[in-house]
């Protein structure tokens, strides 16, 4: 990051301004070196820390049903140009993810909130938007060469093939009785950089682990789904001993990246810190209030 050498810029990028889908993407193929932008906070970012810019930028700002929230029966459709501060007001999203309100209000400052978009969060890749997707198996739809296709946020994630990300979707069908933990670690309280975050979804039966969904992203990690661990504490009853090895599991968990800030062991022991701790609370409250 700040070891990156400044290139000199000698010139503005071209901004191309397509009005639909396949404009754009028949831009991109033809313009070698094309990036799309959307609010541009990460390209500016990018920008500043001195990173070689792209010579034609392809701006989707023109592309109004890309802005839209489709809130139907089953699924719920966040399109990628919605700007985040927009999703933060939205009734449907407050009533069907609060957790992904929960996460986006923790993206960085009102400034960069009203011109950053969830697209962009997505593709940006380290979004802390993220995890709460990969938790609640959402999916991305997208375009490219295939046309137009729907595959999961993970998947998209992890290969980022070339595509233009149109929307987000989330199912509708929550489980009854689900308990959710969003958390988001970084070096300060507020308006930081994520070394860690973390989305959860339990669901319990009484007092067995019914379902567990959980996803990690923060710091340089490529977000993913914890699935081993999940597997471990599926379709077990919710106890100290269970807890206990789930502690011990979460100190090996998954693929998780050092940082300059923080080291592997740290983040694994917030992780587990914090996974665990929810959890424990679950357990009390389901002893304290018994099943409903
Ligand atoms: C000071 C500052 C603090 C920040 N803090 C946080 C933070 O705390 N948490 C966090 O998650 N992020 C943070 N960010 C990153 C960023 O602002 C957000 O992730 C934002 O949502 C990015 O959206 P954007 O529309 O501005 O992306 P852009 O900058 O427009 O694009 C980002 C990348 O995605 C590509 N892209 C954008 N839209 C599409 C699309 N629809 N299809 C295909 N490719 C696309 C672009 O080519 C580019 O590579 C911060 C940025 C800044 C400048």
């Amino acid at each position: 990051m700040g070891l990156q050498t400044p290139v000199k810029q000698t010139a503005f990028p071209i901004v191309w301004m397509p009005e639909t889908i396949e404009e754009a993407w028949e831009m991109k193929k033809k313009t070698v070196g094309a990036v799309f932008v959307a609010g541009g906070t990460v390209i500016q970012m990018r920008r500043e820390q001195g990173v070689s810019q792209a010579t034609h930028l392809i701006s989707l700002t023109n592309i109004e049903q890309l802005k839209m929230i489709n809130d139907g029966d089953t699924l719920l459709e966040i399109g990628s140009l919605c700007v985040l501060s927009d999703c933060l007001k939205a009734s449907a999203i407050k009533a069907e993810v609060p957790l992904l309100i929960k996460a986006i209000a923790s993206i960085a400052a009102p400034a960069v909130r009203n011109r950053g978009t969830i697209g962009g969060n997505v593709t940006y890749r380290q979004g802390d938007a993220i995890p709460v997707m990969v938790a609640l198996d959402a999916d991305a739809v997208i375009y490219s060469d295939n046309g137009y296709e729907c595959i999961s946020v993970a998947e998209y994630v992890e290969n980022l093939e070339p595509s233009i990300l149109l929307a987000v979707r989330f199912r509708k069908e929550k489980p009854t009785k689900a308990k959710f933990i969003y958390e988001k670690v970084g070096r300060r309280e507020a308006f930081t950089l994520s070394l860690l975050t973390i989305a959860c979804v339990v669901e319990l039966d009484g007092a067995v682990l019914k379902q567990i969904k959980l996803a990690i992203g923060g710091g340089d990690m490529i977000p993913q789904r914890l699935t081993e661990i999940e597997n471990v504490l599926t379709g077990a009853p919710l106890t100290e001993e269970l807890l206990t090895v789930a502690y011990s599991r979460f100190k090996k968990a998954g693929v998780i990246c050092t940082t300059p800030f923080a080291t592997e062991e740290y983040v694994r022991t917030v992780l587990a810190n914090i996974v665990v701790s929810s959890l424990e609370e679950f357990m009390k409250e389901e002893v304290r209030y018994g099943k409903d």
